[in-house]
């Protein structure tokens, strides 16, 4: 049996990012993924991040901007936390060696090329052509591929959480591990450990029509409620690219349309 201080499940921005945080703390960290590496919603995103960089720009108005786009239900600590906090996330990623597109100002000096997206009344959208989180997910691989207390389980499906719940222990209900199908030898694995984190995206593919790629089932919202645990906000369910007006929404089964198709998404 594999053990590791901490698990986690997923390598889009969410599981990398975590799993580089905690191993910089000396803990060891296994990946668990479902596929190769890449696999993810995360190299599919192209439109980019919205952040506060510009001197033109300002907290408050990202802010602002994000609560009426999010008409009365938006967590406005939650809200002014993440935007406040971009910046630095932002920092860490080029620290990293992510590189986001600039241009020249009409001063002479470089500057981010700042894309404006809608619902948003300040250019603040960093990108790396349209092809932005292809390279957030090739930057943060390369980060993760280079730390030795850092473990990458492809080709795992991750099945089920194990509980003590579960293993009928008389105890406070905790997770202690998780199985995984091991795709290649067909068997399923048990991993131990303190911390499991589910990082798995979102479940795009439980419906008929969608640019999500075939990881997005809810594996991790499906094990999370298996195991007891509230399940929130399942309503907010984003389509991407959003269809014109009164047109039907195109069948997008056969997985993400390519970059270069002529109605390919410009951001979100
Ligand atoms: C076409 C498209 C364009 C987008 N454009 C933008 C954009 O411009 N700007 C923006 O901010 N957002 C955009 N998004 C949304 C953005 O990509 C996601 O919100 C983000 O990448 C989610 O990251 P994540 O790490 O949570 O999940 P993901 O990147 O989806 O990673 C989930 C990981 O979990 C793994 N996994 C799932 N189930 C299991 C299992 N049972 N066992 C093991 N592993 C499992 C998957 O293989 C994958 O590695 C776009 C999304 C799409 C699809």
């Amino acid at each position: 049996m594999k053990t590791f201080d901490h698990v986690v499940i997923g390598s889009g921005i969410a599981g990398l990012t975590y799993a580089l945080k905690v191993a910089a703390t000396g803990a060891t960290v296994a990946i668990v993924t479902k596929k190769s590496r890449a696999d993810s919603n995360t190299a599919w995103a192209q439109g980019g991040i919205a952040c506060v960089t510009s001197s033109e720009d300002s907290v408050a108005l990202h802010v602002k901007d994000t609560l009426i786009a999010g008409d009365g239900l938006c967590h406005e600590e939650v809200v002014r936390t993440i935007i406040s906090e971009g910046p630095e996330r932002i920092a860490e990623l080029v620290g990293l060696g992510m590189h986001f597109d600039e241009r020249t100002a009409p001063d002479g000096h470089r500057e981010p090329d700042l894309g404006r997206e809608g619902g948003h009344s300040k250019r603040r959208i960093l990108h790396a052509k349209d092809a932005t989180g292809l390279e957030i997910e090739k930057t943060l691989l390369a980060a993760v591929a280079a730390h030795p207390s850092i473990t990458v389980l492809e080709n795992r499906i991750a099945v089920d959480l194990i509980t003590t719940g579960k293993l009928g222990y008389a105890m406070q209900d905790a997770c202690v591990g998780l199985y995984v199908l091991d795709e290649a030898s067909g068997t399923v694995e048990t991993i131990r450990t303190d911390v499991t984190v589910l990082a798995t995206g979102g479940c795009g593919r439980v419906y008929l029509y969608t640019t999500n790629p075939d990881i997005a089932t809810g594996d991790g919202v499906a094990m999370a409620w298996r195991a007891g645990a509230t399940v929130a906000n399942m309503e907010f369910m984003q389509f991407h690219p959003t269809p014109p007006q009164g047109k039907i929404f195109p069948d997008y089964r056969g997985g993400p349309r390519g970059r270069g198709d002529p109605d390919r998404c410009t951001g979100t």
